[in-house]
Order: C-alpha cells, then sequence, then structure tokens
C-alpha cells in the first residue's frame, strides 16, 4: 500500500527464556549493539524480569515490554498481570501471541478485553495476530486474520490506534524455523492495513506499524523487512541471541534508509 515511512520496531520476545541474571545478561548485550536512530529496539523478557531490566535500559533508548498482562486492573485473580501494574515503567505489552491462543485457549473476545483494558494505561499494545497452517492451505488466512482484527479493533478510534502495532504471525512459522516468504508476509501485512483503514480511517493504517514474527533471522531478515508494509520484526528464537538480534536491527535500518534515499 505504502513506500515506508514509517520508523521500523524490532521487538525481541523472549517468551518463558532465561533466568533473571541470564536475562540481566541479555539485556545488557542488547544496549551493548549499534543500535542506528532509525530504528526501535524493544525486549519482552518473562515478568520476573521486567523490573531489574527496566532498570538496565533506563536511558538507553531499548523499551521494555511484558509478554501478556490480565483484563482487570486488580482484584482475585491469581496468577494474573495488571496493566495498571506495568504502566508507567514498561512501555509496551504483548496480547494475542499465538502461544496464548493456542496453549492457554485464549479467545479472540479475552484479547479484545485484555487490549482494551491496556488502552486505559499509558502502553503500547503489540496485537498478534496469525492463521494456523490448516487455515493457510483451507485458503482462510485473511478471513481469519480479519476476524482476529475485527474482534480485537472494532470501534477503536484513530487516536487509539496509535498506540497499537499489530503483529502478523504466522502460527506455522513460529519456532519452526519455517518462515513465510516475503511475498506471502507482504500480502497478509498489507491486507491488514487495508481492513484497519476501513475499520478506523486511512490515516491511522497509513501510520500503523505491523510487524511480521516467525523464524525471522539474519538470514531472512533483509527480505522481509525490505517489502513496502512490513515495518519491523517481532522476534522469538533470534532475540535471545545477541548477534543475531543486532544483524535483524541493522537489516532494519538498511530496508529503511533504502526506501528514504530510494
Ligand atoms: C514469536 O514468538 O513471536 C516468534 C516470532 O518466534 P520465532 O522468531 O522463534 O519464530
Amino acid at each position: 500500500m505504502s513506500g515506508s515511512r514509517r520508523r521500523p520496531l524490532v521487538a525481541g520476545n523472549w517468551k518463558m527464556n532465561t533466568t533473571v541474571p541470564e536475562g540481566i545478561e541479555l539485556a545488557r548485550a542488547i544496549v551493548a549493539l549499534d543500535r542506528p536512530d532509525e530504528v526501535g529496539v524493544a525486549v519482552l523478557p518473562p515478568f520476573t524480569h521486567l523490573w531489574p531490566i527496566c532498570a538496565e535500559l533506563r536511558g538507553t533508548g531499548v523499551e521494555l515490554g511484558a509478554q501478556n498482562c490480565f483484563w482487570e486492573d486488580a482484584g482475585a485473580y491469581t496468577g494474573e498481570v495488571s496493566p495498571a501494574a506495568l504502566a508507567g515503567w514498561c512501555d509496551l505489552v504483548l496480547i494475542g501471541h499465538s502461544e496464548r491462543r493456542h496453549l492457554m485457549g485464549e479467545t479472540d473476545e479475552q484479547v479484545a478485553r485484555k487490549l482494551r483494558r491496556a488502552l486505559t494505561h499509558p502502553l503500547q499494545i503489540i496485537l498478534a495476530v496469525g492463521e494456523t497452517l490448516e487455515q493457510r492451505d483451507a485458503g482462510t488466512t485473511l478471513t481469519v486474520i480479519h476476524r482476529q482484527l475485527d474482534a480485537a479493533l472494532d470501534g477503536l478510534d484513530p487516536a487509539s490506534l496509535e498506540r497499537v502495532v499489530i503483529a502478523y504471525e504466522p502460527v506455522w512459522a513460529i519456532g519452526t524455523g519455517r518462515t513465510a516468504t516475503r511475498e506471502q508476509a507482504q500480502e497478509v501485512c498489507a491486507a491488514i492495513r487495508t481492513h484497519v483503514a476501513g475499520m478506523v480511517s486511512a490515516q491511522a493504517a497509513e501510520r500503523l506499524l505491523i510487524l511480521y514474527g516467525g523464524s525471522c533471522t539474519p538470514d531472512n531478515a533483509a527480505g522481509l523487512l525490505a517489502e513496502p508494509d512490513i515495518d519491523g520484526g517481532l522476534i522469538g528464537g533470534a532475540s535471545l541471541k545477541p548477534a543475531a538480534f543486532g544483524a535483524i536491527i541493522a537489516a532494519a535500518a538498511r530496508a529503511v534508509n533504502a526506501t528514504v534515499d530510494g
């Protein structure tokens, strides 16, 4: 839909990896990477790591995000973490990751409730959407993506959309080593932008960051990030390796600079 443009974001989803000391060490290694200004960088460590890593990241420009939150601000919800508790010192929260949808049984409705609650706080939300292999093979990829977007973003005003980033993550590509081709990823990311334009506004959709996630590595990042509707990556496995994560950040910088120069 558009030539780039938007400041890309490369966000590392550490999932349930690292101990607290290992996580602090990893955060320090990421802070030490060459991080060009034209690329936003974020890390999403496990909940237990957020507070000490917040101290490591202060003043560095690397943003801090949580991997999930609950849909209420407080109450008798044992084991859950409230967006109110994250707000003010975490920058981001990831909502609707496919591991939560498929392993923990999170529904579209629950994802929508989480997003609405998180939006009542000063947090940026990364909303993850994506189809399974069965859905792709059945030709229903866009139906699924539209349903997930409709459920989460229905009635959202343009100002709220400014605080939402969409991550397109085909479930069959996450942690499998099987990446979507750049054409497949671009097709869905462009469709997401068009759909959001219809739901919210064309201007808001034009500014929307849409990330690709799913076995993104230094080997395939340049191609994916060169696509006009892919504004960065949500990186799982490769975000645990500072050199690989740094190479993906560098690829994002090259992609955005090539667009600006071109
Ligand atoms: C993810 O979990 O969001 C992800 C994209 O994982 P990986 O890069 O390991 O496929």
